[in-house]
C-alpha cells in the first residue's frame, strides 16, 4: 500500500523453510507455547529458528496495550497457564538451548503485572538446564510494587527493558509508558543485584534524531546499564505507527561506534537487530572474553 516505503535491499530476508522452523514449530504447538518470533512476525525468524534461538513469550498472547509500532493483539488476556513454566522449561531442554530469552506480553490487568510466572520459568528452567543462561526482557511493571525487585532476585543473568524510542515520541509510540520509569526499572536491577548485566534497546527510523540519540545513550549509562540494541522499526500494518525513513547499515555502524565510546559492554546495531536477535552469541563471547 501507499503508506509503506520500499523496503531497501538490506532488509530483505529469505522467507522461513528450514526443517529446524518446522519442528520448532510443531514443538510450540504442542506445549502451547508462544513465541514472540511469530507473534510479533520478526523478519529473522528463518535464520533464529534453523539456529535453535527462539524467544519465548509467556502470560498468552493477547497484551493489555496497544503500543503503536508493536504486531502483538491486544485485547483481555488469557487466564494464566500454570503448566507454562515445566512446558517453557521441557521446550528449552528439547531445543537444548544453551541461552534462551524469555519475554511476555503486558498484564496490566494481573496484580504482580506477572512477575510471579517470570519467577516461576526463570527457576523451571534453572532446575532443568543449570547450564543454559536466561535473560529475560520484561513489561515495565509499572504500579506493581516490589515486582522488578522481585524478578531480579530469582538471578536471570541479563534482565533487559526496551526504551524502544526517544523520550520526545512516547505519547505517540509508546503511550501507556514512562521513559523515566523505564531508566528507573533497569538501574533498580542493579541495585538488588549488581551481578546481573541489563540490557535495553531502541528502534530507529520513527523521526528521532542524532542528537537524540546520543542523549538516550548516555541516560542509559547513567543508569548502570550494560548492553544496547538498535534496529531499524519496521511497520507492521498501514494502522501501526508511520515509519519515517530507513536507516542506512553506515549509521547503524556509526551508532554502534557512538555507543562503544560510551562504555556499553555489548552493542548490537544493525538493521535487523532485535533485542534477542544473536542474543546468546554475543552473551557467551563476552563471557569468554
Ligand atoms: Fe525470535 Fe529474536 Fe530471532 Fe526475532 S531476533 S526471530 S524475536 S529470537
Ligand atoms: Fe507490544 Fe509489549 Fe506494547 Fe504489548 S506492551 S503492545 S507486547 S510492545
Amino acid at each position: 500500500t501507499k503508506e509503506y516505503l520500499r523496503k531497501p535491499k538490506w532488509i530483505r530476508v529469505k522467507a522461513p523453510t528450514s526443517k529446524e522452523y518446522n519442528e520448532t514449530r510443531k514443538l510450540m504447538r504442542g506445549k502451547n507455547l508462544f513465541t514472540v518470533c511469530e507473534e510479533a512476525a520478526c523478519p529473522n525468524i528463518g535464520e533464529c529458528w534453523k539456529n535453535k534461538h527462539a524467544t519465548f513469550m509467556i502470560l498468552g498472547d493477547t497484551c493489555t496495550r496497544a503500543c503503536a509500532f508493536c504486531n502483538v493483539k491486544t485485547g483481555r488476556p488469557l487466564n494464566v497457564d500454570p503448566h507454562e513454566p515445566q512446558n517453557t522449561a521441557d521446550a528449552v531442554a528439547s531445543m537444548g538451548l544453551s541461552h534462551v530469552v524469555i519475554t511476555s506480553v503486558d498484564r496490566d490487568d494481573l496484580d504482580d503485572g506477572g512477575a510471579d510466572q517470570f519467577i516461576k520459568v526463570i527457576k523451571a528452567i534453572r532446575e532443568t538446564s543449570p547450564s543454559t543462561t536466561i535473560e529475560i526482557l520484561t513489561p515495565d511493571f509499572r504500579n506493581k510494587p516490589g515486582a522488578i525487585e522481585a524478578v531480579a532476585e530469582a538471578k536471570p543473568d541479563v534482565f533487559n527493558h526496551n526504551l524502544e524510542t526517544v523520550p520526545r515520541l512516547y505519547p505517540k509510540i509508546r503511550p501507556g509508558a514512562r521513559y523515566y520509569h523505564s531508566l528507573r526499572l533497569l538501574e533498580t536491577v542493579k541495585k538488588v543485584d549488581p551481578s546481573i548485566f541489563t540490557k535495553s534497546g531502541i528502534m530507529v527510523g520513527l523521526g528521532e534524531e542524532r542528537m537524540e540519540i546520543s542523549q538516550i545513550m548516555d541516560d542509559m549509562r547513567m543508569a548502570d546499564i550494560d548492553f544496547m540494541t538498535i534496529g531499524q522499526y519496521l511497520q507492521p500494518t498501514p494502522r501501526h505507527a508511520k515509519l519515517v525513513r530507513y536507516v542506512t547499515p553506515d549509521e547503524f555502524k556509526s551508532y554502534e561506534r557512538m555507543a562503544k565510546g560510551k562504555g556499553f559492554l555489548l552493542v548490537s546495531s544493525t538493521p535487523l537487530t532485535r533485542s534477542s536477535y544473536h542474543a546468546g552469541a554475543d552473551f557467551e563471547k563476552l563471557r569468554a572474553a
